[in-house]
C-alpha cells in the first residue's frame, strides 16, 4: 500500500514540477507556476517520509524546522538581491548532495562489500564531485554578487590558471575513478575525503577567474550541475523521483544558461574562461563629446509633444525602486494620447525577466512590454526614447566596436530615436565597464539622479499645473 502511494507521489510530483516549469514560461501563469512547484515538493517530502524505515524519525521535525528557518528569511530578500538568493539555494542543494553521497558511501563501507557496484559507485563519485564544487562554487558567486569585501569581484587571472584548475579537477576524477575500481582498498578511507576537498577547492578556483557581471549566468551553470548532482544521488538512492526532479533542475538551468550566453552574444567557454569584466576602461571611440544635460520641466515638454514614447528600462531601474513612478509617468503619458512602450532587453539588470517582474508589479499592463527584436525596427519613428538606469544593453559599442568586451550583444537601438532622454546617476559605466557613446550623441539629453527621484520629479511636473 505505501509502495503504491510512494508511485503515484512521485508521478504526482513529477508532473507538478513540470507544469511548474512550464508556468514559469510567462508572467500571467508564473506564480501558479510557483505554487505548483512547492506543492510538488511538498508531495515529495511526505512521499518519502511516510516510508516505513523512515517514519518514525521525528528528528526530521527538527530538519524541517532548519529548513523554514533559513528559507523563509532567504524568500524575504530584494528583488536585487534575488541572484544571490539563488545561488545560495544552489549551494544548499550542492552542499545536500555531496553529504547525502558521504553517508552513504560510508554507510555501505559499514554493511560490506556487496553494495558497492561499479554503477552505484560512480554515481556516487559523480554526485560527490558535482555536490562539493557546487556549493564552494554557489558560495563563491552569492559572495560576489554581494560583493563581499574579501572576495574580489573582478576575474582574478594568472598564468597557467586553467591548467591548474583543470589540473584540481583531474586530479580528483581520478581518485574517483580509482574509488569505483577499488571500493573497499585499504587507502578508500583516505582517497574519499581527498576527493571531496578537491572538489571543493575546485568549486572556488572555478569562480576566481569569472567578473562579477558573468554571474547570473554562472549561477544558471551552477544550478545544472545542482540538478546532475541530484540525478547522481537518485540512482545512489534508488529514487525516481529524485532522478527526474534532478534532469528537470539539470535542463531548466542549462537552457537558461544557454538563453543568457545567447542574448549576450558570448560563448559558453568565454564566460567561463573569458575573464569578462578585467578589461580596464575601453573608450567607445572618436574624440571626447560633451555630456548635455536637460532639466526636468524641459524633459516633461519633450515628453508632453511625443506621440512614440519607448521607455527602456535596466539595472538602475530595480536599484532606484522606480517601478512605481514610473507607472506614474506611464498613466500621465498615456492620458494625454502619448503612446508609450517597454522595450525589453533579455539581459536587462541582473537576471532573466528582471525588468518584466518589476514592471508587472507596478501593474504596468503587459501588452505595452515589447520585446527587442519587435521594437528596434520601429526605433527610428520613436519621438523620445526615455533610457532609465540601461546602459550595456543601450550601448551603440556593441554593433560598432570590435574590440569591445560586449561587441556582437544585440542592443536595443535607443539610438536611432528622434531624441534621447537618458537618467543616471553619474558618467560612470555600465556593468561591462566601458563608455557609453549614446549619452554623449547629438540628440541624447541627460537627467542625472537617482531614476526614482527623476521620475517622480517628471510626474509632479505632470500632475502640477503646467502640463494638461
Ligand atoms: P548596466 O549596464 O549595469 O547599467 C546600469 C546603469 O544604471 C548604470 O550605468 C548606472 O549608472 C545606472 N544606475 C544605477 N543605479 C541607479 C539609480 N539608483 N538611479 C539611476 N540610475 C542608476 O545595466 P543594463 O543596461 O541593465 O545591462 C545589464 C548588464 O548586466 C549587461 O552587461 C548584461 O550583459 C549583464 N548581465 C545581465 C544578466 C541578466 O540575466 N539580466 C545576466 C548576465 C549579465 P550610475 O552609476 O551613473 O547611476
Amino acid at each position: 500500500m505505501i509502495h503504491a502511494i510512494e508511485q503515484f507521489a512521485a508521478i504526482a510530483a513529477t508532473v507538478l514540477f513540470i507544469f511548474a516549469l512550464y508556468w514559469m514560461n510567462d508572467p500571467k501563469t508564473a506564480r501558479r507556476g510557483v505554487y505548483a512547484g512547492v506543492a510538488g515538493m511538498a508531495v515529495a517530502i511526505a512521499a518519502t517520509w511516510i516510508q516505513p524505515e523512515i517514519i518514525h524519525h521525528a528528528w526530521i521535525l527538527l530538519a524541517i524546522a532548519a529548513g523554514f528557518a533559513v528559507g523563509v528569511p532567504l524568500s524575504r530578500v530584494p528583488l536585487t538581491a534575488v541572484p544571490q538568493r539563488t545561488a545560495l539555494s544552489h549551494a544548499f542543494g550542492g552542499l545536500a548532495a555531496g553529504l547525502v553521497g558521504t553517508a552513504e558511501y560510508y554507510l555501505w563501507l559499514h554493511e560490506g562489500p556487496e553494495q558497492f557496484t561499479i554503477f552505484r559507485m560512480s554515481a556516487l563519485v559523480v554526485e560527490i564531485i558535482l555536490g562539493f564544487l557546487t556549493f564552494t562554487g554557489s558560495l563563491m558567486a552569492a559572495g560576489k554578487l554581494q560583493e563581499v569585501r574579501w572576495i574580489p569581484q573582478r576575474p582574478v587571472t594568472y598564468l597557467g590558471q586553467n591548467f591548474v584548475n583543470l589540473g584540481v579537477l583531474a586530479a580528483a576524477v581520478v581518485l574517483g575513478v580509482l574509488l569505483v575500481l577499488y571500493p573497499t582498498a585499504a587507502w578508500a578511507g583516505r582517497a574519499f575525503p581527498l576527493i571531496i576537498a578537491l572538489a571543493l577547492l575546485f568549486g572556488i578556483l572555478l569562480i576566481i577567474p569569472i567578473g562579477g557581471a558573468d554571474m547570473p549566468t554562472v549561477i544558471s551553470i551552477l544550478n545544472s550541475y545542482a540538478g546532475l548532482a541530484a540525478v547522481a544521488m537518485g540512482f545512489v538512492l534508488d529514487s525516481k523521483l529524485l532522478v527526474t526532479a534532478g534532469a528537470l533542475d539539470g535542463s531548466s538551468g542549462l537552457i537558461l544558461s544557454i538563453i543568457m550566453c545567447r542574448a549576450m552574444n558570448r560563448s559558453f567557454t568565454n564566460v567561463l574562461f573569458g575573464a569578462f569584466g578585467s578589461v580596464k576602461k575601453v573608450k567607445a571611440g572618436g574624440e571626447q563629446k560633451e555630456w548635455k544635460q536637460e532639466s526636468v520641466e524641459g524633459a516633461a515638454q519633450l515628453l508632453e509633444q511625443a506621440s512614440q514614447v519607448v521607455v527602456i528600462p535596466g539595472y538602475g531601474m530595480a536599484v532606484a525602486q522606480a517601478q512605481h513612478k514610473v507607472r506614474e509617468l506611464y498613466d500621465q503619458l498615456t492620458k494625454r494620447g502619448v503612446t508609450v512602450r517597454f522595450a525589453i532587453h533579455p539581459v536587462a539588470g541582473r537576471m532573466p525577466g528582471h525588468m518584466n517582474v518589476l514592471l508587472a508589479e507596478a501593474d504596468i499592463p503587459y501588452p505595452a512590454l515589447v520585446e527587442m527584436d519587435e521594437i528596434n525596427p520601429e526605433m527610428p519613428q520613436c519621438d523620445v526614447a526615455l533610457v532609465i538606469g540601461a546602459n550595456d544593453v543601450v550601448n551603440p559599442a556593441a554593433r560598432t566596436v570590435t574590440d569591445s568586451p560586449i561587441y556582437g550583444m544585440p542592443i536595443i537601438e535607443a539610438d536611432k530615436a528622434k531624441t534621447v532622454l537618458a537618467i543616471k546617476r553619474s558618467k560612470n559605466p555600465g556593468f561591462a565597464g566601458i563608455d557609453n557613446e549614446l549619452y554623449v550623441q547629438d540628440n541624447t539629453w541627460m537627467l542625472f539622479g537617482d531614476a526614482k527621484s527623476v521620475i517622480g520629479e517628471l510626474v509632479k511636473q505632470f500632475a502640477g499645473s503646467g502640463f494638461h
